[in-house]
């Protein structure tokens, strides 16, 4: 054997490494749970296949329970000195122009820090979070891609097997392997723990943007047959003032050709469609040097069948996702990862990592998203009719404690069974306020 083909073979031999606990994936799921696992005193390695900061489609909106996460967290000082704009609360527009609001301090029982919501762009909330994992004792390695999940032969999860940024194989070995890879989770896929391919069938298309007339404190969401925009301030930019985060999101089956030809093109003649956005939107344009341009997703529905098995647990979106709409996933990553360090830690310290000492984790996700998944799929049915949308959105506009009870749901405020209080139902049934005009 030649020193070359030696040299070759070793290389392409994996490198072995171990920890306590490996997570894949970065963003809030995965670094909320390595900042609190690192400082429980467990060997913590946080793997992401990016460098950071990194791309990543979203809304930005933190829903008002997320920033007492993020305090619990002791992040929230840190977010709030990297200058978030802060919504007041929603207002939701119906495909003929129909609208009604709801303001968090209506629903915040007092709570300062609930009565607004923060928005900031992902590149600089998620580089916060991973600080924190860093400083909590995590050891972080970006660029480092999750190939496979390593098994023993009862089928138990031991680690994980990774290319690094350099392109060179690596097994790592673990007690617990946390899947916090996202929507297309390799580790929920190769635990076959994915119930079934998407069925609904949408896609995003989202930018910064600069040139949007600043709204009254309110995020918005705007509705049309088979497409919704979501616009929100993000920051405020020393040189370009207000930067807004601009949503699109569209239904595949009907739009998919067209946004495919020429995303860029497609973006902006489909917003300019929306009846009570398009006149604020003449001198809108790409925030230059703000964010990574336009970034596309989709499609979102990824049901699991479970979250935990022998040796690995999955969490934030790889633990199922369904419709970003009430904009509540940054949340629910974050006090998922909350539930998961705690059985995680009490499992590490008994000794052994099964799915049976993870159920706790389980049943109690299974309890944070049961509810919040049953409305997000209320209110698809509905904003995915434009005339049922139409008369609810009217409803609304004149049912001002259904309207609040929503919108405390959504924010994550109150459990989403506060929708069926007789308060609620005969605000929606019997509506008293003054009509609000189109
Ligand atoms: C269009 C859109 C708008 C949204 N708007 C909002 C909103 O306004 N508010 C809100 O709260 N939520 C919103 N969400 C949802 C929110 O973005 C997610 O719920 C949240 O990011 C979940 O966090 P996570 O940590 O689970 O996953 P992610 O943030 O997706 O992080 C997963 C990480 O895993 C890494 N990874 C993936 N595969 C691998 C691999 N093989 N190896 C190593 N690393 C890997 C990725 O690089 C990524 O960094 C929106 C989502 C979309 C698509």
């Amino acid at each position: 054997m030649t020193s070359g083909e030696s040299a070759r073979i070793l290389s392409s031999m994996p490198a072995h490494e171990s920890a306590d606990v490996v997570i894949v994936g970065a963003g809030p799921a995965g670094a909320a749970a390595a900042l609190l696992l690192a400082e429980a005193g467990h060997d913590v390695l946080l793997l992401d296949r990016q460098h950071f900061p990194r791309p990543k489609p979203c809304g930005d909106c933190l829903s008002p329970e997320a920033g007492r996460v993020l305090e619990r967290l002791g992040l929230l000082g840190a977010v709030e000195a990297a200058g978030p704009a802060r919504l007041e609360g929603w207002r939701i527009v119906s495909p003929s122009g129909w609208s009604f609001s709801g303001r968090f301090a209506a629903c915040a029982g007092g709570d300062p820090r609930v009565a607004t919501s923060l928005s900031l762009s992902r590149d600089r909330l998620d580089a916060i979070l991973l600080a924190g994992a860093r400083r909590a004792g995590a050891r972080v390695r970006t660029g480092a891609r999750v190939v496979d999940v390593l098994r023993d032969r009862a089928g138990r999860t031991i680690g994980v097997r990774a290319r690094t940024a350099a392109g060179d194989p690596v097994e790592i070995r673990a007690r617990l392997v946390i899947g916090a890879d996202g929507l297309r989770s390799i580790v929920a896929r190769r635990l076959e723990l994915v119930r079934r391919p998407p069925r609904l069938r949408k896609f995003s298309l989202t930018a910064h943007v600069i040139g949007i007339a600043a709204a009254d404190g309110l995020g918005e969401m705007h509705l049309l047959d088979g497409l919704c925009a979501g616009v929100a301030p993000v920051t405020c930019h020393p040189e370009m003032n207000v930067v807004h985060n601009l949503t699109l999101v569209a239904d595949a089956a009907r739009y998919g050709a067209e946004a495919a030809q020429d995303a860029e093109a497609f973006f902006w003649r489909t917003l300019r469609r929306f009846p009570r956005l398009a006149p604020r939107l003449e001198s809108a344009r790409l925030a230059p040097g703000v964010g990574p341009g336009l970034l596309a997703s989709g499609p979102f529905d990824r049901p699991t069948r479970r979250v935990v098995c022998d040796g690995a647990a999955l969490v934030g979106d790889a633990a199922g996702y369904y419709d970003p709409f009430t904009g509540q996933g940054i949340y629910q990553a974050l006090t998922g990862a909350e539930l998961l360090a705690e059985s995680a830690d009490h499992a590490l310290r008994a000794g052994g990592v099964t799915a049976r000492v993870l159920q706790p984790y389980a049943r109690r996700q299974r309890l944070l998203l049961g509810e919040a998944r049953a409305l997000q799929r209320l209110v698809e049915v509905v904003v995915s009719r434009p005339a049922l949308a139409d008369r609810a959105i009217r409803r609304l506009a004149r049912a001002p404690a259904a309207a609040i009870a929503l919108i405390a749901a959504t924010g994550d405020l109150r459990r989403a069974r506060c929708l069926l209080s007789p308060a609620v139902a005969v605000s929606f049934l019997f509506p008293t306020s003054t009509e609000v005009a189109a």
